[in-house]
């Protein structure tokens, strides 16, 4: 349905988006998770047609973006980061007129515009103006207005961004039946958002696509790291000294802890039981373990280790 190749995006001497290429299957939803910053407006900016690539290609469909914009993006329902809503125009005025900017057929248009109030929750607001309408309708007029003319592909930028729990709640569920119908990617910065309503997770760092899974394949990344949390009596930065030669370690933190202990974190490989050496080698420093767990990794621990958390 889309297909990115060796995307670039150039700002300046800045690098955006570094060698981006992903598939997008039919009828699936997709989340386009990375920290702030990492190039995923840019990347939907670009494949929605409103921002030129430095290098690549773009298919919608097999239309390229860049050769036949008008082909391309008849595909393509947008939400932007910040939806272009006029605050003066109620909703069913702006979606006509969107409507008609998007070259829905003028016949149609009207039952085409109740379609999609209908759908977004939004058809007892038609007559208020939209300065007037909270944040969370007021994201749901630039989603109604993403879904104008029936696109098979609904991209949205952080849709949830702003909105209070219980719209939260209400704006995934209506992104979860979307999926049904459509081609959904949606993009966000929060792991737990994706891993609920996405079929499949494009993790995004520093402009490079650095994991493509199913939030179960993530899940079993997850499953072979042993992950231990202790606190232990001595200074951090001793104890990250001490710890760092630990044989099968893959990431270490230490911290002070409100009980005036060392909080230290460790991960290790999953044929790697660390505790008996981490016993010796803190007892022979005089630093006694207050208390060891063993934990379980979180989707969080995979995103920060993908993502680069500080791994000395
Ligand atoms: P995300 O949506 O993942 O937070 P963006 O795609 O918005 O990331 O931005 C990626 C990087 O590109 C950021 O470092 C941002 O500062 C930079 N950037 C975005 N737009 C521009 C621009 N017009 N000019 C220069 N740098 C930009
Ligand atoms: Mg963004």
């Amino acid at each position: 349905m889309i297909e990115v190749k060796d995307l670039v995006k150039q700002y300046g001497s800045f690098r955006a988006v570094d060698h981006l290429s992903f598939t997008v299957e039919k009828g699936q939803i997709y989340g386009f998770l990375g920290p702030n910053g990492a190039g995923k407006s840019t990347t939907m900016n670009i494949i929605t047609g409103y921002l030129s690539a430095t290098e690549g290609t773009v298919l919608i469909d097999g239309h390229d973006i860049f050769l036949e914009p008008e082909e391309a993006k008849r595909h393509i329902g947008y939400l932007p980061e910040i939806p272009p809503l006029y605050p003066d125009m109620n909703p069913q005025e702006y979606l006509k007129f969107a409507g008609e900017l998007k070259g829905v057929p003028r016949k149609g248009l009207p039952g085409e515009v109740e379609r999609v109030m209908a759908l977004t929750g939004i058809t007892h607001m038609r007559l208020r103006l939209i300065k007037n309408l909270s944040k969370g309708y007021r994201q749901r007029v630039g989603f109604a207005c993403a879904l104008l003319g029936d696109p098979e592909v609904i991209i949205l930028d952080e849709p949830t961004v702003g909105l209070d729990p219980r719209q939260i709640i209400d704006i995934r569920e209506l992104i979860k039946s979307l999926g049904k119908g459509h081609t959904v990617i949606l993009s966000s910065h929060i792991l737990s958002e994706v891993s609920a309503v996405c079929d499949h997770i494009l993790i995004l760092s520093k402009g490079k696509l650095v994991a493509s899974d199913t939030p179960e394949g993530l899940g079993r990344r997850m499953q072979r790291t042993n992950v231990y949390d202790m606190l232990v009596q001595g200074e951090p930065g001793l104890l990250r000294e001490l710890l760092k030669g630990i044989q099968g370690l893959r990431a270490i933190t230490t911290a002070p802890h409100e009980s005036g202990f060392a909080a230290v974190h460790l991960e290790t490989d999953e044929d790697t039981d660390p505790r008996a050496q981490v016993f010796r080698l803190l007892a022979g420093a005089d630093c006694p373990i207050m208390e060891l767990q063993s934990a379980a990794m979180s989707l969080e621990d995979v995103f920060l280790e993908l993502t680069g958390r500080d791994r000395s």
